[in-house]
């Protein structure tokens, strides 16, 4: 099996809930479900238009201001960034919007047309789990960021004692692939980031380096 991040090859399986292949990459420690258990893009996409997510819903508006209050120290109005699979209700960008930020919003699913310019900023909330191909996705955020731009990720991390039986993160079937911390680590060191920010649990705000691609 090759790492649908760091593209090495994966020898490391195990067997977790619901009876699901999960692969454990030694290089860069993104543990990823086997394709049999990727769900179909009708079956994804039906998820995500279930979420009620709107701006009506102040446990949702709470849940982004969990990304967008840390984030603000690293940038300035005026500036212009993007939500990066917002899914079908584009509230992080309003909220932006309304604080005085030009913000874009994407999602393969719902919006699908990237916008035409480089990017100061970007959040992917509750979005990296849903890759089914990682590395290709960070191609593409890391090519929209301009040098010096904020790249603000909500994921749940697991970790060294998160068991893979149990864990309620790994049960949704949309959920296809979960970082570690050495995870973040190695897309800083492979994309060219430094942390600016880090809960220890699923939020990180990285910096894309001025140095770099
Ligand atoms: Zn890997």
């Amino acid at each position: 099996m090759t790492c649908t991040l760091c593209r090495e090859d994966v020898h490391k399986s195990f067997k977790g809930i619901n009876d699901i292949l999960f692969w454990q990459c030694n290089n860069c420690n993104l543990i990823f479900k086997d394709v049999e258990f990727l769900p179909s893009p009708e079956a994804e996409k039906l998820r995500y238009s279930q979420h009620n997510n709107t701006p009506d819903c102040k446990g949702y508006v709470e849940h982004l201001q969990q990304a967008i209050e840390p984030t603000l120290p690293f940038i300035y109005e005026g500036m212009t960034g993007l939500d990066f699979g917002c899914g079908p209700n584009p509230v992080l960008s309003q909220l932006m919007s309304d604080s005085g930020y030009e913000c874009y919003h994407y999602d393969p699913f719902f919006f699908p047309e990237l916008p035409d310019e480089r990017l100061e900023f970007m959040f992917a909330t509750e979005c990296f789990e849903h890759f089914f191909n990682p590395g290709r996705e960070l191609n593409l955020i890391t090519s929209l960021l301009i040098p010096a731009g904020v790249l603000t990720i909500i994921t749940e991390r697991w970790k060294d004692t998160t068991d893979f039986n149990t864990w309620w993160y790994a049960r949704d079937n949309t959920h296809v692939c979960f970082f570690h911390d050495r995870t973040i680590e190695f897309i800083c060191e492979h994309y060219g980031y430094e942390t600016m920010h880090d809960d220890g649990e699923k939020l990180v705000i990285l910096k894309k380096l001025v140095v770099g691609r």
